[in-house]
């Protein structure tokens, strides 16, 4: 995934402020084949790793984030701009009825969409009527009429024996058969051919021609990758189109297509549809596929969790504080303290980029842990606490006595703290930080 690639281009980083330019184009790099791998079509690759590498330049240090979450954060930014910003949602007709049109390839899901389109607009309080313009294939309308009634959905299609219908005439009259019966939206389905096809394509548009359409939605298989952008392109300048639905989004497709579609044809992403039940079908929404392209959901959650637990003057004073390598046994306990806020601690350790280093210290914490840790040492002295090297075994006792744990508890503390401590220092001195401290300068 993206942030296990990042997080190897920034093991090389040193505790440095800012990213360089020969970070970034690191960076850069693996964010390329990231989206490579994810089908993302090769024009948009470039201009999307462009913009990433303009904002990296200009990015304050964070004290809750490392690079890697830092750079990823922004990538993730840009692909929710890209896909779509906000949930988008019908254009409904001033005067009903509203008209829908569907167009897109043979097989990507048009009829199925109908269908669904029909439930979740009678759950909205609209009266749907569908249609059966797709009179190519001789099973296409029955194929209607079917996920209509599982949908409860009226089903408008020619009477059946008049020879080959046509389907401009045939949309023509749903809409006036939907004004008659107070149908409020009219959602039309078209024929599809397996690829790129002039006939088609006429089609489609004298049925736009003849319905006037408020949306006309391309219906794009999610499988298909690096084919998506040709055939967008190809039905935006043969019918056109106001939005896109993704389909198919149920297989293993990374999702590369819709963030190649959107950018290349500037149309939202409106609905996505996730299996063959009416059911697996919801509005689009940007930021869970910006995480699937990016294949790392739980490195997002932990990102935004981080910064929330990781107050920002807290990590500027411990940055100090490490650099001088003044890191003390109260510094310890806000650290565990900043670590506890973060949740069950064992989900979390795996995901952070440049955890590594403190897995093993910070595996071993736990709510109790933390409730005696700071027991004992609410119980020292200021000048213990900050050289804990002076405690006598006597004082150690009183300590143990004081906080209600064994004298070995409390040297386990000391030990602990300091191997922490001699961490700190390493890191300090140019190893770089640990993602779960920010960084300093
Ligand atoms: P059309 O030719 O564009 O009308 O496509 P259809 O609606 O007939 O769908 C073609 C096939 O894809 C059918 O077998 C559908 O059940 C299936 N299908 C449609 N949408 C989805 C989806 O989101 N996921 C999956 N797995 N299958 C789908
Ligand atoms: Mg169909």
């Amino acid at each position: 995934t993206l942030s296990s690639r990042l997080d190897t281009v920034f093991k090389s980083l040193r505790g440095r402020g800012r990213l360089s330019d020969a970070d970034i184009d690191a960076t850069a790099r693996e964010i390329r084949i990231a989206l490579l791998e994810a089908d993302v079509a090769l024009p948009v690759v470039r201009s999307f790793v462009a913009a990433i590498k303009e904002r990296a330049r200009g990015i304050a240090v964070s004290q809750a984030l490392n690079p890697a979450q830092q750079v990823i954060k922004i990538v993730n930014e840009e692909l929710i701009g890209i896909l779509g910003g906000d949930t988008k949602t019908l254009r409904l007709a001033k005067t009903p009825p509203t008209v829908i049109l569907l167009a897109g390839l043979q097989g990507t899901g048009k009829t199925t969409l109908a269908g669904k389109l029909g439930v979740w607009l009678k759950k909205q309080g609209h009266s749907p009527l569908l249609v059966a313009a797709d009179l190519q294939r001789p099973n296409a309308v029955n194929q209607l009429q079917v996920v209509g009634s599982r949908a409860g959905v009226e089903v408008f299609a020619p009477e059946p024996g008049n020879g080959v219908g046509d389907p401009v005439a045939v949309a023509r009259d749903a809409i006036a058969h939907a004004r008659r019966h107070v149908f409020d939206v009219v959602v039309v389905d078209t024929a599809g051919r397996l690829g790129v096809d002039e006939e088609m394509m006429r089609q489609a548009a004298d049925i736009r021609d003849a319905v006037s359409p408020d949306e006309i939605l391309f219906v794009l298989d999610a499988m298909v990758g690096q084919d998506a952008v040709n055939t967008a392109t190809a039905f935006l300048d043969g019918v056109g189109f106001s939005g896109v639905v993704l389909t198919k989004l149920d297989g293993d497709a990374r999702g590369g297509a819709a963030l190649s579609v959107a950018h290349i044809t500037g149309r939202p992403i409106m609905f996505a549809s996730t299996g063959e039940a009416l059911a697996d079908f919801d509005v689009f929404h940007p930021e869970r596929m910006a995480s699937r392209i990016l294949g790392m959901g739980d490195v997002l959650t932990l990102i935004e969790q981080a910064e929330q637990a990781f107050d920002q003057e807290e990590a500027e004073q411990m940055a100090r504080k490490m650099a001088a390598s003044e890191f003390t046994l109260e510094d310890f306990l806000n650290q565990m303290l900043a670590v506890r806020r973060l949740g069950p601690i064992g989900n979390l350790l795996g995901m952070l980029p440049g955890m590594g280093q403190m897995k093993d210290q910070i595996a071993q914490i736990d709510d109790r842990d933390v409730d005696r840790v700071v027991a004992i040492i609410r119980s020292m002295t200021p000048g213990e606490r900050h050289d804990p090297g002076i405690l006598q075994k006597s004082r150690k006792e009183r300590i143990a006595r004081g906080s209600g744990v064994t004298v070995t508890e409390v040297n386990q503390l000391l030990d602990r703290f300091g191997e922490a401590r001699k961490m700190m220092r390493q890191l300090a001195g140019g190893a770089g930080l640990p993602g779960m401290m920010g960084r300093g300068k």
